[in-house]
């Protein structure tokens, strides 16, 4: 789904927006609403305009709107008959997107973002306009008839209904935003943090699905995935010789066999589905089972013997788009609990890379096939399709950008409340002709350090081609075993490494899930626009970038793209924002 917003003020300018970058610095900004100004004070704080940089009082900048803009906020809340919360999420919408005064006028009370609790965050900081009661602004037509004590009561209940509803607010705000350290601290998982709402199940059926081979045979036989951990885990006995190994959701326990493999001295394989039997299974068949324990059940639970602390935590945790089933969320639990302090997470660090794509071929066959089947007019069946993110592999001539990092995961010290997120992008066009942009293309790399440490920002992602040497080395053909040598790596600094060079130097091992590497059971995952857009080389696409879990179920994700395009020669002019809402699931 997508909505036009024309902005007085080019977003990608707006610097107050405290949503509006991923650094950790802002995602790690305070949400603690115990400095917001008290009720009474608010008339007297200075107020920003909802569409310039004008500042004053509550009462002086919505007059400010009124005659600047024709904008009252209280009439277009009365008209969508919108109650505190719904007000309260148009003004951080107005805030966040900057629509223009005419767009705001054609909306409905029914998009998306009115049932967003995302909205309920302060776009400003201690934004006095989302704390008064409209009721004391406005100018009733029949105030003056009113004796002055019926008016004192009247004012006195409203005041006290705002502080209820206030206080609704904030501890809905505190709630929605604090879910991440409750899940941190909790023993319980993402799923069951909210203590006082009826528990919900997102995990039976999660585990159930890793209980059937097929998912396994898919994922060993991923090729970039299985043997790029084997060459990390393999080609760095510095990390696993004699380490205490956790395996975070072991599934088969193929890690913990090549953990195994490379001289750790103790692996504990993890798993809360019913691959922990086969698991164990497999470990017992390769007489391994003196180095390594399975252990059924969520990592959240177990417990390890004495109080175990490990050296090393493994884990294939990442999912379609990478964050889509929210395992990241157990791993971050496994590390606050049984990680060393300066043990290492493998992988150290993951990417969120987006594009503009010509996804035009995808849809053909997912969405336009539908207008003509047999000679009926079936495109009612495909209405919905553009708000569901789309999972499959192109090539990489679809890329019409270079891609973008939207968010950079530090495995070491990341929190569960930093993986809902939004960021800025800015993507320009590389392109030799006109051409349509019909999709935003998302996808991952991965990166394995030796230090545990982030890599080098200018550090690039191996891309991993069909019959490379790297893949061979590691995958035995006909059922042979690897040959016995050390593994190749992608070094930090380009150079190779010889003799003892290895142990000193910092070895970064990757892999890329996108278009340019070979597919991986991944493959892309492509947002299509309902409204595909041209671009000529060096246009400018910009925007916001948020993704979420998803209220209905924590392990899908919600996802919107606030874009805006901008020609190359006319970067000053103001553009449309438009809007894109698209769910993984
Ligand atoms: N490591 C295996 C399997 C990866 S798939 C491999 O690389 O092939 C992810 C596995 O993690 C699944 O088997 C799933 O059941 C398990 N898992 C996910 N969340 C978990 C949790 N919180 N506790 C334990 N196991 C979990």
């Amino acid at each position: 789904m997508s909505i036009h917003f024309h902005p007085t003020i080019p977003i990608i300018e707006d610097n107050h927006d405290a949503n509006s970058s991923s650094s950790d610095e802002d995602e790690d900004e305070s949400e603690n609403w115990d400095d917001w100004i008290s009720d009474s004070a608010i008339q007297h704080v200075n107020c920003r305009s909802l569409f310039d940089d004008k500042v004053g009082s509550v009462e002086d900048i919505l007059a400010y709107d009124k005659v600047t803009y024709n904008f009252d906020i209280n009439e277009v809340c009365t008209k969508l008959s919108l109650d505190v919360h719904g007000r309260i999420r148009l003004i951080n919408f107005i805030r966040q997107t900057k629509p223009s005064p005419a767009n705001i006028s054609l909306l409905t009370g029914k998009e998306s973002f009115f049932s967003s609790d995302d909205f309920l965050r302060p776009v400003l900081e201690d934004d006095p306009l989302l704390q008064y009661e409209p009721g004391d602004w406005t100018d009733s037509e029949d105030e003056g008839s009113i004796p002055t004590e019926r008016r004192i009561r009247s004012l006195e209940q409203k005041l006290a209904q705002t502080q209820r509803d206030f206080e609704e607010y904030r501890k809905i705000v505190n709630h929605h935003f604090s879910l991440g350290q409750i899940a941190e601290s909790s023993s319980e998982g993402p799923s069951n943090s909210v203590s006082s709402q009826p528990k919900r199940d997102d995990d039976s059926h999660y585990f159930e699905s890793y209980g059937a081979n097929d998912i396994h045979a898919v994922m060993i036989q991923d090729k970039v995935r299985t043997s790029t951990y084997a060459r990390f885990i393999l080609g760095t006995p510095s990390v696993f010789e004699d380490a205490i190994v956790l395996d975070v959701g072991c599934g088969t326990g193929i890690l913990s066999l090549f953990a195994a493999r490379a001289g750790a001295k103790k692996v504990f394989a993890v798993d809360a589905s019913n691959i922990a039997t086969k698991a164990e299974k497999i470990v017992k068949a390769n007489n391994l089972d003196n180095v390594i324990t399975v252990i059924r059940g969520k990592v959240e639970d177990i417990q390890l013997p004495e109080g175990t602390k490990v050296d090393v935590i493994i884990s294939e945790w990442m999912g379609y788009a990478l964050l889509y089933e929210s395992m990241l969320d157990s791993v971050l639990v496994a590390r606050d609990r049984f990680l060393k302090p300066n043990g290492i997470m493998a992988p150290s660090q993951t990417r969120m890379m987006l594009g503009l794509c010509d996804a035009s071929e995808i849809v053909k066959e997912r969405i336009l096939f539908w207008n003509d089947i047999y000679g009926y007019d079936m495109s009612a069946m495909a209405e919905e399709l553009y708000q569901e993110a789309v999972i499959d592999v192109v090539g990489s001539h679809t890329m019409l950008s270079a891609p973008c990092i939207v968010k950079d995961l530090y495995l070491s010290s990341v929190t569960t409340r930093q993986l809902d997120f939004t960021s800025q992008f800015r993507l320009i066009a590389s392109v030799d002709r006109r051409t349509k942009v019909t999709a935003f293309i998302l996808y991952f790399d991965t990166f394995f350090t030796t230090s545990g440490n982030p890599v080098a920002p200018e550090t690039e992602v191996q891309i991993i081609h069909e019959n490379e040497a790297v893949i061979a080395e590691v995958w035995p053909l006909g059922g042979r075993p690897a040959p016995q040598r050390r593994m190749s790596h992608q070094h930090k600094k380009g150079k190779s490494l010889e003799g003892g060079e290895v142990a000193k130097a910092e070895v970064v091992t990757s892999f890329s899930t996108g278009p340019k590497s070979i597919p991986t059971h991944w493959k892309q995952t492509l947002f299509l626009l309902k409204e595909p857009f041209i671009v000529d080389e060096g246009f400018v696409v910009h925007g916001h970038f948020h993704c979420r879990k998803s209220d209905s179920n924590s392990r899908e994700l919600d996802v919107e793209v606030h874009y805006t395009v901008q020609d190359v020669g006319n970067q000053n002019e103001s553009q449309d924002v438009v809007v894109a809402m698209f769910k993984i699931q």
